[in-house]
């Protein structure tokens, strides 16, 4: 049973009150009296990318500069070296090599599960990258970025060009062994991405600087709740572009005045908001989610769409799991169960198409996957058997993909187990650092 949304904000405040307790009391500790500058160090990243994604030579060693800029940069001038200080950090981040591309072939452009995300991992290369992230460590529909904590490998989608340092610079942190800074809202380990959060502590930059262990490959750290004191309004909580998805009991803890202003928002919302706007109003649990869900799903675009904007529409199946698991509506469990086969998703009822070389065999898959995620998530007892049938379906398909699905399914079922047993605030709480 889901815990009411009353103990998990409670839960959630406690922590900030710890977290922010243990943070004074380490710059007490540190203290001020900053050493002679330390020699820098260079990491040398090899960067591939997926077939059906962009990047030159170029662009890549300018991202690179920018994050090594943002580590070196004390951007808040002389402080007591504490865990709110922003220190000088001596690390490089260079290019290793041309920029490469891996096929379809050789690992997927589209990250659905954890066979796909351990498949990614083992393939040769630092930085991969991806059409879309839908899993990091548990299924989302809104995270950009993935990174072995720790490990050599990470795995990004590209982005608007301001940010695009910051998220490569937070991946490489968790390759490194760190986990979030929820206290500071300006660093680069920070789980939202913005082109101000550029900070590293003294504990930070000791990691930056020991790099990443070779020969192991951690799990990624799933999505994670912010632990600051101020709750941010709902608007700003969908502007944020949080790196490894946006936090479900974060997300659940808003209310069905914040679903209106959801509802108001989505027709002028951007690409990628959209996503989470979609995704808060599954963790609220708002009925009148539902319809707007499926018809944004299914009507037609005036004009061929971005990678972000069809992951605007992919990623919906998994909103919907959210919403059924608090409310068990029955349109959205029957929608899952149904589009856990690809068959189900016919050009009439996805009337849109990607201008990113998506074909409709793979969107399909997509839609497949996320439903069958999207069912598990539901966590209801109902649909044991549907599994089942899902499974029988995907072994029809083409068969790279057939493979791929099973394995999705058996994933999804998974789940459902767990978050039927646990619930889905602490299934996803399962996938953080203790
Ligand atoms: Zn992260």
């Amino acid at each position: 049973m889901p815990l009411p949304a009353s103990i998990d904000s409670g839960r959630i405040r406690l922590n900030a009150l710890l977290l922010v307790g243990s943070a004074s009391a380490a710059s007490l500790v540190v203290g001020a009296g900053a050493a002679q500058a330390p020699s820098p160090v260079t990491h040398s990243l090899t960067v591939i990318r997926h077939e059906k994604t962009a990047l030159t030579d170029a662009r890549a060693d300018q991202i690179l500069r920018e994050a090594s800029a943002a580590l070196a940069a004390d951007d808040d001038g002389a402080g007591n070296g504490g865990a709110l200080d922003d220190r000088p950090c001596a690390v490089t981040l260079a290019r290793s090599g041309a920029v490469g591309v891996f096929t379809e072939a050789q690992a997927p452009g589209v990250i659905l599960s954890s066979a796909d995300w351990t498949k990614l991992t083992r393939l040769p290369g630092w930085v991969k990258i991806v059409q879309r992230v839908r899993w990091c460590s548990g299924p989302t529909s809104t995270a950009i970025g993935c990174g072995s904590t720790p490990g050599r490998s990470f795995a990004l989608t590209r982005q608007v060009s301001g940010i695009e340092f910051k998220l490569w610079a937070h991946e490489f942190g968790h390759n490194t062994r760190l986990g979030h800074n929820s206290v500071n809202g300006r660093a680069i380990m920070n789980q939202g991405a913005a082109t101000y959060k550029r900070e590293v502590n003294a504990n930070e930059c000791t990691s930056y600087r020991t790099g990443a262990p070779r020969g192991v490959f951690g799990p990624p750290l799933a999505q994670e709740e912010l632990r600051s004191l101020q709750p941010i309004g709902v608007a700003q909580f969908v502007r944020t572009r949080w790196i490894e998805g946006l936090p479900y009991a974060q997300a659940r803890s808003y209310r069905r005045s914040d679903a209106a202003i959801l509802l108001r928002m989505l027709p002028r919302a951007a690409p990628m908001v959209v996503s989470n706007i979609f995704a808060t109003l599954g963790a609220i649990g708002d009925r009148r989610a539902v319809a707007a869900m499926i018809g944004y799903m299914t009507s037609s675009a005036s004009h061929s769409l971005s990678s972000e904007e069809v992951g605007d529409r992919t990623g919906i199946p998994i909103a919907l799991g959210w919403l059924a698991n608090r409310n068990r509506d029955p349109r959205a469990l029957e929608l899952l169960q149904a589009g856990m086969d690809p068959a189900y998703w016919t050009p009439e009822r996805l009337p849109w198409v990607g201008r990113s070389g998506e074909d409709l065999a793979s969107i399909q898959l997509e839609m497949a996957s996320a439903s069958a995620m999207g069912l598990g998530l539901a966590g209801q007892a109902a649909p044991a058997e549907a599994f089942g049938r899902a499974e029988m379906a995907a072994r029809t398909l083409r068969t790279a993909d057939s493979d791929r699905l099973v394995e999705i399914v058996r994933e999804a079922r998974g789940i459902r187990g767990e978050v039927s047993r646990s619930g889905l605030a602490a299934f996803y709480a399962a996938r953080r650092p203790r």
